[in-house]
């Protein structure tokens, strides 16, 4: 197990910032950080990396518990904070081969071509960063983050500001270091995060709302999935609706059923229709997004 938080508080004043969170991860995974503005995930990030000390619990890297030996352990952590602080005024190798020296590497040069080539710097690398566009900065912010090819690697909002094309790039690359890394990374682009992710974390005001993939993310709530039916006759839609069905009326020949069972709906829609010859002129059926099942998970009240 490459990290494990045990039931993890942090306050700040009366308010806790993170409150009684526990999970663990292993190497080879991806994990995405969903919450609100304000859930924690940042404060998460920054106890993992021992820059923050929790004020209840514990954070073990690698079987080891922080803080008694934050030195060792943010050997073993890469980590990109929200602001991606840069030196502007420097070049790319130039800055890399300072991060170097800040983490004591011997093997500098190397570390500095091999975490070019990972991050696909190679065409900018002889460029000052304030010459270059976001996305390229996002690059040069993880290439810091992996000189010292760290097992577990910390990435705050490594993915928010990016133009489509940057997104596919910094996704592509992201995926490639979750190969080998446990690699955690928060953001508010939720299409990304399950896209990227083997496995989803939820905060919410502090408290861990869900763990697991993103599969049991839209299962964990009602999974309920909107079909949409309009006839040419006005009809009473409830002879269809079975218990935990819900009925959003848009005009009496229009209708949004939310179901879990969008195919026992969709079947006696078209029974109703054929026993009361009434034609049906649209059938749609819409999953619950991740935006859907984000928006009930968070907005529970605890
Ligand atoms: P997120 O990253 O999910 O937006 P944060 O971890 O940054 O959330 O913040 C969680 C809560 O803790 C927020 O209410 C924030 O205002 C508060 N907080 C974070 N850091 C500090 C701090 N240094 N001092 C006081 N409150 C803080």
């Amino acid at each position: 197990m490459s990290l494990h938080l045990d039931t993890v508080s942090k306050y700040y004043g009366s308010q806790a910032a993170v409150d009684d969170v526990s999970f663990e991860a292993s190497s080879g995974q991806i994990i995405g950080l969903l919450g609100p503005n304000g859930a924690g995930k940042s404060t998460t990030m920054k106890m993992i990396c021992g820059y923050v000390n929790p004020d209840e619990g514990s954070v073990s890297i690698l079987g080891q518990e922080t803080p008694e030996k934050k030195t060792d352990i943010r050997k073993h952590i890469g980590y990109l904070p929200e602001s991606n602080p840069l030196y502007e005024d420097m070049y790319i190798k130039e800055f890399l081969r300072f991060a170097c020296r800040v983490h004591k590497l011997n093997n500098w040069k190397s570390r500095v071509e091999k975490v070019i080539e990972m991050t696909g710097l190679g065409l900018e690398q002889h460029k000052l960063i304030n010459q270059l566009s976001k996305g390229y900065r996002q690059r040069v912010g993880i290439a810091q983050a992996i000189l010292h090819d760290p097992e577990i690697l910390i990435l705050d909002e490594p993915i928010s500001g990016l133009d489509p094309n940057q997104l596919v790039e910094i996704r592509s690359l992201i995926k490639a270091l979750g190969k080998e890394k446990t690699v955690i990374f928060s953001s508010h682009i939720l299409q990304e995060v399950e896209q990227i992710c083997d496995r989803l974390l939820v905060l919410n005001h502090g408290r861990l709302v869900m763990d697991g993939s993103v599969e049991e993310f839209y299962k964990s709530t009602s999974g309920k999935a909107q079909v949409f039916v309009s006839f040419d006759k006005a009809i009473d839609p409830s002879v269809v609706l079975a218990a935990g069905d819900e009925l959003l009326k848009e005009s009496t020949t229009s209708f949004a059923l939310l179901t879990k069972n969008p195919t026992r709906i969709k079947q006696e829609l078209f029974d109703f229709a054929v026993s009361q010859s009434v034609r049906i002129s649209e059938l749609t059926e819409k999953a619950s997004s991740v935006e859907d099942v984000f928006k009930e998970l968070t907005n529970k009240v605890e």
